[in-house]
């Protein structure tokens, strides 16, 4: 996980919610209650929710305003970049992407799996729910750059 991008979109978290009592159930913008004096509060999103932390709210940020990578088309136009839009068997030109996932889509998939690890370890996506959707680093970083 890279931690800066992490830091700032927690920043941005708070940011956008407000300390919450939920034993007096009010507001404290102040950071601690008026009420009773607790400052271990939840963080409130109106219309949204009232939890602990911040990552929920990462979450519905991202998930509200940003799009995740469409990892299967992503894939696709990088491997079209590094071969010949056509091949040919025979006396056919065919399309060479179709030819390699028709023929063998085990080996697409593999070939796919390997390089999301590699671009998921070089930070070029970043994933917050374990690898189920991805995000580009460059999109995060334009996102985080037009909020704070
Ligand atoms: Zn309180």
């Amino acid at each position: 996980m890279n931690t800066e991008i992490q830091k700032k979109l927690n920043e941005l978290a708070i940011k956008r919610s407000t300390p919450f009592c939920y034993h007096d159930y009010i507001e404290c913008p102040d950071g601690r209650c008026p009420k009773c004096g607790s400052d271990d509060l939840m963080l409130s999103v109106r219309g949204v929710g009232c939890e602990y932390g911040t990552d929920w709210i990462v979450e519905h940020i991202l998930q509200t305003e940003l799009e995740p990578v469409n990892m299967d088309a992503a894939f696709e136009e990088m491997i079209r970049e590094c071969y010949p839009e056509t091949t040919t068997v025979g006396w056919l030109e065919l399309d060479t992407i179709s030819v390699l996932k028709e023929m063998d889509p085990i080996s697409w998939r593999c070939a796919q799996a390997d390089w999301e690890s590699q671009e998921a370890g070089d930070e070029q996506i970043i994933s917050f729910d374990n690898g189920s959707s991805y995000y580009s680093r460059k999109d995060l970083e334009e996102f985080i750059e037009a909020r704070t």
